[in-house]
C-alpha cells in the first residue's frame, strides 16, 4: 500500500482502458487547438485532428466542447472527519468530479481539525479512492485556536503545501508573522480567511443598507480588509507567501493589486458566489444566502470581476460549504455562514465573466454590465491550471494537476459544453447538503464528461461511480 499524500502521486492509479475524447476544441494553458485527445491508462498518449480510435476504446464525444485540463478548487469543505451528515469525502469528491473539478484542497476546520499528521493521513486515506485528487490543507495553528502553532513541518513532510485556520482568520499578528517565519523554512503558502472578530463582532451579513434596512447586524467590509492589510505588511516583512482565500470587497481587491506590484509574494481567490450575488438577496432573510464573508455590494461584485480580468486575482475557489438541512433551515441569526458550489461553480463563473452584459441574468441577477468579457482560456486559468499551481499540485511542482493537455501528461481532463443548458435540481446534487443559492435557476454550461487520471468518472452529465 503506497503512503498517501496530499498531491496523490504515489498513490496507485486505477486500472483503465483506453479513452478517445473526439471533436473537441482543447483549451489549456499553452493555448487552443481543435483535436482529439487519446487516452491510455492514466496518461494522455495523443492529441492531434482525426486521431485513430485504438480497438475497444471508449469514445466520449466532445463536438462543440471545450477540452480542458480539469479543474482544481482550492477551497472545499468535505466535512469529514466530524460532520459526515453534511458531507463526506466521498459526496463532495463526487460533486467535484460532476462540476468538472480534478482535484479539491479540503479544508481543514474538520472535527478534529486537521492539525496533526494522524487526521491528516485519515483524510488522505478517505481520499484514496475518490473520484477526484483530495488534496489536504493544514491547520496553520493547533485546534484553529489561533496561539499554539501546528507542526508544519510533519505536514509538509505528506505534501501538504497550504495551511489555514479557515472559518477564522489568525487573530493575533505575532502568532501570524510567527507562522510565516517558520512557514518559510518548508516551502508552504499560509492562507487566510481575512476577517477581524472584534470587528466582525458576530455579524451576520453584510453592514450596509441592507442590514440597516432588514435590522440585522452586518459584519463591516473593513472587518476583512484590516486583516489584508495586515498580512500584507506580514507578508513584507517576512518574506513568506500568502494566499488570501475568498476576497470580497473592492478595496481587499487594490491591496492584493498594491502588493502584486510591489513584488510581494501574495495569491488571492474569489468565490463563484461573490462574482454573482450581492447583500440585497438577504431581503427575505433566507439563510441560505448567509456566507462568510458576507455577499456584499454590487460595486464590490464589478471590482471583484474586474480584478479577474486584471490578474489581480489568480483563482477561483468554490469555498464549498455543505450543511444539513437541520441546521441550515434555521433563522438567519443560528444559520451556520455557507452554500455549496462544486456543481455549479463553472457556469457561475461563465455568466459572470465570460457572457457579458444582458446574458444568462437569471445567474448574475442585477449585475449584468460587467467591465467586460473574460476569453473561456483565461477562465480556464482562474479555475485549473493558476489554483494548481497555488495548491503545489501542478507537474512541475511534482503534481499531475493543471495540465498542460499533451502526450505523456497526466489524464486529468473536463469536457466542458459552454452551449449546454440545465437548471438546477436541488434534489439531485450529488452533495449529502442542499443549500445551494442556485436551486431552480437555468444555467448555460455543464460539464460533460470528467476525467480523472484516465476515468472516465463522469459520462454525459452522469457520476460513474
Ligand atoms: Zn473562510
Amino acid at each position: 500500500m503506497p503512503e498517501p499524500t496530499s498531491r496523490g502521486a504515489r498513490s496507485a492509479p486505477r486500472p483503465t482502458g483506453r479513452v478517445v475524447i473526439r471533436g473537441g476544441t482543447v483549451v489549456d494553458g499553452r493555448g487552443e487547438r481543435v483535436a482529439d485527445v487519446v487516452v491510455d491508462g492514466a496518461e494522455v498518449v495523443e492529441v492531434a485532428p482525426g486521431a485513430t480510435v485504438p480497438r475497444g476504446a471508449t469514445v466520449l464525444d466532445a463536438g462543440g466542447c471545450v477540452v480542458a485540463p480539469g479543474l482544481v478548487d482550492l477551497h472545499t469543505h468535505l466535512r469529514q472527519p466530524g460532520a459526515e451528515e453534511a458531507e463526506t469525502v466521498e459526496t463532495g469528491s463526487r460533486a467535484a468530479a460532476l462540476g468538472g473539478f480534478t482535484a479539491v484542497v479540503a479544508m481543514p476546520n474538520t472535527d478534529p481539525p486537521i492539525d496533526s499528521a494522524a487526521v491528516a493521513l485519515e483524510v488522505l486515506a478517505l481520499g484514496a479512492g475518490a473520484t477526484c485528487l483530495v488534496a489536504v490543507a493544514g491547520a496553520i495553528t493547533m485546534g484553529r485556536a489561533g496561539e499554539r502553532l501546528a507542526p508544519m513541518g510533519e505536514l509538509a513532510s505528506l505534501g501538504i503545501h497550504l495551511f489555514t485556520d479557515d472559518g477564522a482568520g489568525v487573530q493575533d499578528v505575532a502568532v501570524m508573522r510567527r507562522a510565516l517565519e517558520y512557514a518559510r523554512g518548508f516551502d508552504v503558502t499560509l492562507a487566510q480567511h481575512c476577517e477581524d472578530d472584534d470587528m466582525a463582532g458576530g455579524g451576520h451579513m453584510h453592514e450596509g443598507e441592507w442590514s440597516s434596512r432588514l435590522g440585522v447586524p452586518g459584519i463591516p467590509a473593513e472587518a476583512e480588509e484590516m486583516m489584508v492589510a495586515r498580512d500584507i505588511a506580514l507578508a513584507r516583512l517576512t518574506g513568506g507567501r500568502v494566499h488570501f482565500l475568498h476576497i470580497s470587497t473592492g478595496r481587499s481587491a487594490e491591496f492584493v493589486a498594491a502588493a502584486k506590484a510591489e513584488g510581494l509574494s501574495v495569491t488571492a481567490e474569489v468565490t463563484p458566489h461573490h462574482l454573482t450575488l450581492t447583500h440585497a438577496e438577504l431581503a427575505g432573510y433566507d439563510p441560505v444566502y448567509k456566507v462568510n464573508p458576507p455577499l456584499r455590494c454590487e460595486s464590490d461584485v464589478r471590482a471583484l470581476r474586474a480584478a479577474c480580468m486584471s490578474g489581480t486575482v489568480d483563482a477561483v475557489a468554490t469555498d464549498h460549504a455543505p450543511h444539513a438541512p437541520e441546521r441550515k433551515d434555521a433563522t438567519l441569526d443560528v444559520a451556520p455562514p455557507g452554500m455549496l458550489g462544486l456543481q455549479t461553480a463553472l457556469p457561475v463563473v461563465l455568466a459572470a465573466l465570460a457572457h457579458g452584459p444582458g446574458a444568462n441574468g437569471a445567474v448574475t441577477h442585477g449585475v449584468s454590465d460587467g467591465p467586460g468579457t473574460m476569453s473561456t482560456r483565461d477562465i480556464l486559468g482562474l479555475m485549473s491550471w493558476q489554483p494548481a499551481r497555488i495548491a503545489g499540485l501542478a507537474r512541475d511542482q511534482g503534481g499531475d494537476q493543471g495540465g498542460p493537455i499533451e502526450p505523456g501528461g497526466p489524464a486529468n481532463i473536463c469536457v466542458i459544453d459552454p452551449a449546454a443548458t440545465w437548471e438546477v435540481d436541488a434534489s439531485r446534487l450529488a452533495s449529502r447538503s442542499r443549500n445551494t443559492p442556485w436551486a431552480g435557476r437555468v444555467m448555460n454550461g455543464q460539464v460533460r464528461h470528467t476525467l480523472f487520471r484516465g476515468e472516465p468518472v463522469v459520462i454525459d452529465g452522469e457520476a460513474q461511480r
